[in-house]
């Protein structure tokens, strides 16, 4: 049994989750990221990607219906200015790079259930086939004959691919998100060069901007994921605020309303930095999301750098992280 199945069977032993959720909760916002929505293992890309399963995303929504608030939009901006008084323990769920099942799957449960969502676009993948830096890397490793990849940018590094090929294209990603790669080409160049493989043809796969104009109008936030999904800490500062003012110009002209939100890709520490959080501010963003762990409590809430946490794959122990940080602030583990 792993370790998560473990801790989750104890904590429904103990019946530690059915207290908890009977505590009261915290004034703060815990933010839920998902990436894509579906089977992860029938996907050819980046399996990492996949936060949830349509029916778990359905399961955790009805979930946080029962035992927290769930907010997004103006609300959730006014929560996070100041304008409207933390008194409970607020949720919102928030998705990136607007992949297609955001209109087709994670809109239509979103809406199903009564609440809205933030839904972060990329402007150069709207309404697109594109296949981005970590699918292409995924599709290759898995893909490729050779037994291994060696990379002289932008560090010398061997990636063996004998093994678990999941362990190899972690390896990959790990190394594309380098805060010393200026230049995502020159790797991919590097890995294309070797793997003797290709892409597939690919149908689109990311929501058009009428399909972003339709959930806007239905109450969720569109909000900008920079305009090509560069890593902003691998960026100059002119490039940093280019990344963010041309999205936000661009989302802006295709949905018709002010964009005031970002989410940096990546997101975790050293994917962006307080140079960006200030550019963000100065544009006009009011509100910046990373992506590293935590909730945002009364005491470190910070409006460009909301903190959010990754979904769990056991359901049981994904409830028993949202009832911890909702109701103590802080994880047992
Ligand atoms: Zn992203």
């Amino acid at each position: 049994m792993s370790k998560r199945a473990l801790a989750s069977n104890v904590l429904e032993k103990l019946g530690v989750l059915r207290a908890l959720e009977y505590f009261r909760s915290k004034p703060g916002i815990l933010i839920i990221t998902h990436h894509r929505i579906g089977n992860a293992e029938a996907s050819r890309f980046d399996r990492a990607v996949f936060s949830a399963s349509a029916d778990a995303l359905d399961e955790q929504i009805r979930y946080f219906k029962r035992h927290l608030n769930i907010v997004g939009g103006e609300e959730l901006a006014a929560l996070v200015s100041g304008r409207q008084k933390l008194t409970r323990m607020h949720v919102a769920i928030t998705f990136d790079d607007g992949y297609l099942e955001d209109y087709r799957t994670s809109f239509d449960i979103l809406k199903s259930n009564g609440c809205s969502g933030s839904f972060f676009l990329v402007p150069e993948y709207v309404g697109t086939a594109t296949v981005p830096w970590w699918d292409e890397i995924a599709y290759l490793v898995r893909n490729t004959s050779k037994p291994r990849v060696v990379f002289e940018y932008p560090a010398p590094l061997t990636v063996e691919i004998a093994g678990d090929r999941e362990d190899a294209i972690r390896t990959v990603l790990n190394l594309y998100k380098r805060n010393d790669n200026h230049d995502g080409e020159a790797l991919l160049r590097e890995l294309r060069e070797q793997v003797e493989c290709e892409l597939p043809p690919v149908e689109r796969r990311f929501v058009s901007w009428e399909e972003a104009r339709e959930m806007k109008a239905a109450g969720m936030t569109i909000g900008s994921h920079t305009q090509t999904h560069r890593i902003l800490g691998q960026l100059t500062a002119e490039e940093q605020r280019w990344e963010m003012q041309q999205s936000k110009r661009v989302i802006e002209e295709n949905i018709g309303d002010s964009v005031d939100s970002i989410a940096y890709p990546v997101g975790i520490r050293g994917a962006f930095d307080e140079m960006t959080e200030r550019i963000a501010a100065e544009l006009g963003y009011s509100t910046g999301f990373s992506f590293y762990g935590g909730v945002n409590t009364l005491e470190c809430l910070r409006p460009t750098n909301l903190l959010r946490i990754a979904t769990n794959p056991d359901p049981l122990l994904f409830r028993a992280e949202t009832m911890f940080l909702s109701r103590a602030g802080w994880l047992p583990y």
